[in-house]
C-alpha cells in the first residue's frame, strides 16, 4: 500500500510534468468544453489558458474537419477507448496547425457523474508540411515526361515513375526489382558499362552519356542519361538516380540535317569547281590576253569564288566530323615536320604582310600517334588567323615543347587580340568577333569550331589567351598516348 505522502509526491510529480510538457494538455467535458487546459497552450496556440476555460473545443476546429471529429463515437466514448485524430486547430493570431491529439475518455466518480475527455495534443504541422513536400514530390516525379530511376546501392531498381513505359514499352513493375542495367547498359559494349560503374560507383561521381537500348518491342531507340550516385554521412553510396530521355527522334532529325549539308554542299561545290578552272585558265590568257580592267574583274570573281569553295569546304568537313563517320587514321607523327610543312604552304602570305616569323621547337620531341592530316588542318586554322589578324609587321611565334604527358604546340601573334566578352564564344559555330569583322571582312567563324571537335575526338585539348591589340596564343595539347585510330566513311578536305 502506497503513503498518502508517496501519493501526493507522485501527483506533485505529474501536475510538473503536465505544466513543463511541450504537448497541449487538455481536460474536456463529454461535449468538448475546455475544464483545464495546461500552459503549453499559450506557446502553441496564442491563448492564455484561461481564455479557453468553458469554451467548446468545436469553436476552435477547423470547418473542414469537423467531421473526423465527430466520427468520434459516443460508443467510443462509452468503452473508454484511446483514439487518436489528426486535424487543424484555429490559433489566437487565427491561423490554423495541424493538431494530433490522442483523447482518452474517462469516468471516474472523482470527477463527477459525467465523462471526461483527456486529450493530450502534438503540433505536427512541421511534419505536416514536409509530408505535403514529399507528396508534391512524388506527384512531381510520377508525372514527369523524363524516365526516373531510383535502384539501391546495389544496383538493383527500387522505383521508377510511369514515364519508363513510354520509353521502353515495360510497366514500372516489370523492372522494379531487376539489376538496373536491365535499363542503364542497353545494347552498349562491356567497356561502356564498366566505365559507368565506374564512375557512379567507384569515383563516385555522376555519369552523362547517350545509351543505345532497345525496347520490349524489340525497336530500337537512343536515351540520352544521367546517373548521379546519392551519397550518406560516410560518404558511400546510398543509392542511385537516373533520368533518362528518348532522344530517338532528335538524333534521327540532326542526322538528317547532317545529311542535308553534306549533299547540297556537295552538289554546290562541284559547279564552284568547274568555275575555279574556267577562271583561272582566262587568267592565264589560255583564250587570249585580257586587258588590266577584264584580269581585274576576273581576279575578283576568282577570289570571291575562291571563299565560297573554302566555306563549302569547311561546312563539309563539319559535317563529316558531326556525322561521327570520320576516320581517324593515326601514325607516328613529328609535330615539328609537320608544322614546318603548314608554314611553308603559308609562307607566301607572311612574307605578303612582312611578318616576322619566330620558330621554337624543342629538339628530339617524341613522335605521337595522331591523324596527321587532321592536326595539319588545325594547325592551319590557327596560323591563318593569327596572319589574318595580325597587322603589318607584326610578329608569329610557333613554340612546340613537351611536358609529362602532352605534346604542346603554342601559335602567339602579336594582333588584334579578342575582346573579354567574346572570348566564351570564341569556339562556337559561324562566331567572329566584332573587333575584326570590320576590319577583316573574310571569314567564316568554322575555323576554330572545327579545330576544337578535331583537338577533342584525338583526345587533346585546346585553349587561348588573349588580350585586345595585344595579341592571341592558341595552345594545342595532344596527349602522348595518342589518338586512338578509327574506322570510318570520310576524310576531311584541307
Ligand atoms: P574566321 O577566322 O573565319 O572568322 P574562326 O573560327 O577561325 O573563323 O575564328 C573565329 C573568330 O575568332 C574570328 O572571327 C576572330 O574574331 C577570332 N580569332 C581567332 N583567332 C584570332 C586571332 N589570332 N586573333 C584575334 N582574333 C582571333
Amino acid at each position: 500500500m502506497k503513503t498518502a505522502q508517496h501519493k501526493s509526491i507522485e501527483t506533485d510529480i505529474l501536475s510538473i510534468i503536465v505544466e513543463q510538457t511541450t504537448d497541449m494538455i487538455a481536460i474536456h467535458s463529454f461535449d468538448w468544453n475546455y475544464l483545464y487546459v495546461s500552459p503549453s497552450c499559450k506557446h502553441l496556440l496564442g491563448y492564455d489558458p484561461e481564455e479557453l476555460l468553458n469554451r467548446s473545443a468545436f469553436e476552435y476546429f477547423h470547418p473542414d474537419d469537423l467531421k473526423k471529429i465527430a466520427s468520434y463515437e459516443s460508443e467510443d466514448m462509452e468503452k473508454q477507448k484511446i483514439h487518436t485524430i489528426i486535424y487543424r486547430i484555429k490559433r489566437k493570431d487565427n491561423g490554423y496547425i495541424w493538431f494530433e491529439t490522442t483523447i482518452k475518455p474517462i469516468k471516474d466518480s472523482r470527477l463527477g457523474e459525467e465523462t471526461r475527455l483527456i486529450t493530450v495534443s502534438r503540433d505536427i504541422t512541421a511534419r505536416r508540411s514536409s509530408e505535403e513536400m514529399v507528396k508534391k514530390f512524388v506527384q512531381a516525379v510520377e508525372s514527369a515526361s523524363d524516365t526516373i530511376v531510383m535502384a539501391n546501392a546495389e544496383g538493383v531498381i527500387m522505383y521508377t515513375n510511369p514515364a519508363i513505359f513510354s520509353m521502353t514499352g515495360f510497366k514500372p513493375p516489370e523492372v522494379i526489382g531487376k539489376h538496373a542495367n536491365f535499363i542503364w547498359e542497353g545494347t552498349m559494349d562491356k567497356m561502356f558499362t564498366n566505365t559507368l560503374w565506374q564512375t557512379i560507383k567507384e569515383k563516385k561521381q555522376p555519369f552523362n552519356g547517350d545509351i543505345n537500348n532497345v525496347r520490349k518491342d524489340g525497336t530500337k531507340y537512343i536515351a540520352d542519361t544521367h546517373i548521379s550516385p546519392i551519397l550518406d554521412e560516410k560518404k558511400e553510396v546510398s543509392f542511385y538516380v537516373g533520368i533518362a530521355r528518348d532522344i530517338t527522334k532528335a538524333k534521327e532529325v540532326d542526322r538528317m540535317k547532317t545529311e542535308f549539308i553534306s549533299l547540297a554542299s556537295h552538289q554546290l561545290r562541284t559547279p564552284l569547281t568547274s568555275i575555279k578552272w574556267r577562271l583561272e585558265m582566262l587568267l592565264k590568257g589560255d583564250e587570249g590576253n585580257l586587258n588590266d580592267k577584264q584580269k581585274d574583274y576576273v581576279s575578283n570573281i576568282n577570289a570571291t569564288n575562291e571563299r565560297m569553295i573554302d566555306l563549302i569546304n569547311s561546312l563539309l568537313n563539319i559535317s563529316r566530323i558531326e556525322s561521327g563517320r570520320l576516320i581517324i587514321d593515326s601514325r607516328s607523327t613529328k609535330l615539328p615536320e609537320l608544322m614546318n610543312s603548314v608554314l611553308d604552304e603559308v609562307a607566301t602570305r607572311i612574307a605578303d604582310k612582312n611578318i616576322v616569323l619566330l620558330k621554337n621547337f624543342q629538339p628530339e620531341l617524341p613522335e605521337i600517334n595522331v591523324d596527321p592530316k587532321l592536326i595539319m588542318n588545325v594547325y592551319l586554322n590557327i596560323l591563318t588567323n593569327a596572319i589574318k589578324y595580325t597587322r603589318e609587321k607584326g610578329t608569329i611565334s610557333v613554340d612546340i615543347y613537351e611536358t609529362n604527358k602532352e605534346i604542346i604546340t603554342k601559335i602567339t601573334d602579336t594582333g588584334y587580340g579578342i575582346p573579354k566578352a567574346d572570348q566564351d564564344k570564341i569556339f562556337q559555330k559561324f562566331f567572329r568577333s566584332n573587333n575584326i569583322s570590320q576590319i577583316e571582312t573574310d571569314g567564316t567563324g568554322l575555323g576554330l569550331y572545327l579545330a576544337k571537335a578535331i583537338i577533342d575526338a584525338s583526345n587533346g585539348k585546346i585553349w587561348f589567351e588573349s588580350e585586345e591589340n595585344k595579341g592571341t596564343s592558341f595552345y594545342v595539347a595532344l596527349d602522348k598516348s595518342g589518338t586512338a585510330p578509327k574506322k570510318g566513311e570520310v576524310s576531311i578536305t584541307i
